[in-house]
């Protein structure tokens, strides 16, 4: 095996084994399959609440939620802000769900870390150094997702910036990558999977969401990110998809179908 040049402390020649983070009882990079489900964004306690009772009882382990929404555009809906993390830990707490959320600029990762068990570094920000050398400092989880035009190795070196400063508690999130294809949103690169595992002894979250942009997609390329031997996916649901407050209710699952997926997902691997 060639040991790149570029990144050390990523890299599965430098730490043989596995990462197993281990968050107040939940294992993921284990052999276990961690569910991460919930809407794009917290739109209300109410919302949030409902969502997490139905993660929680299809089975899931985690509440996901953005508070902070990176969005193309400036006039879009840009998230609730701090309320929201308060709103999803109160959720997270009630139902016995880690909470994951989505940290855009270093000046919030604290207040981030102080409400959500995981901090999520969207496609957008995965070479935001400020960004990353921040997360570094602190030893909260962080789920980073791969830009939508980067490269393992490139991933690879972001995710390097944050154990080089000292967090360890590193997993990798494909997300899909920007190609020719417009059917779908992203194209979700499932080779990245076994790649990045090969490469590095981070655990590795799928994200068939963003990944396809369209619900009746979703279940396939969830069980498909399983088979490539994903550690774990995030998911988004919702309640109310077709007035959910971000343009992802298209890509958002019904319950039920969350539900479903779940079970079915239960035959191909352990989810606790
Ligand atoms: C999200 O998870 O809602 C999100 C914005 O993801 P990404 O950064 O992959 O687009
Ligand atoms: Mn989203």
């Amino acid at each position: 095996i060639k040991i790149s040049k570029s990144y050390k402390l990523a890299s599965r020649d430098f730490h043989p084994e596995d990462t197993v983070i281990e968050i107040k009882g939940v294992q993921i990079g284990g052999e276990n399959l961690v569910i991460m489900g919930g809407p794009c964004a917290v739109e209300s306690p109410e919302q949030i609440d409902e969502i997490a009772r139905l993660v929680k009882a299809a089975g899931g382990q985690v509440l996901r939620g953005g508070a902070f929404k990176p969005r193309t555009g400036p006039y879009s809906f840009q998230g609730v802000g701090v309320e929201g993390l308060v709103m999803m830990k109160e959720a997270g707490d009630k139902h016995g769900l880690l909470t994951i959320t989505e940290v855009m600029a270093p000046e919030y990762v604290d207040v981030c870390a102080e409400y959500a068990d995981i901090l999520q570094v969207g496609t957008r920000n995965m070479q935001n150094f400020d960004l990353l050398r921040k997360l570094g400092t602190i030893q909260t989880p962080v789920l980073l997702k791969r830009g939508f035009s980067a490269t393992y190795d490139e991933l690879l070196n972001a995710a390097e910036y944050i154990l080089a400063g000292g967090n360890p508690n590193v997993m990798l999130c494909e997300r899909g990558i920007r190609t020719f294809e417009t059917y779908t949103r992203n194209t979700l690169d499932l080779t990245a999977i076994p790649v990045l595992q090969g490469l590095s002894h981070l655990p590795v979250i799928s994200d068939p969401s963003h990944g396809t942009g369209r619900r009746e997609l979703v279940a396939t390329m969830s069980k498909a990110s399983v088979a490539a031997g994903a550690n774990g996916l995030i998911v988004e649901m919702h309640t109310d998809p077709d007035n959910s407050m971000t343009g992802d209710g298209v890509q958002s699952l019904f319950p039920h179908q969350f539900a479903e997926l779940l079970q079915d997902l239960e035959k191909l691997a352990p989810l606790m």
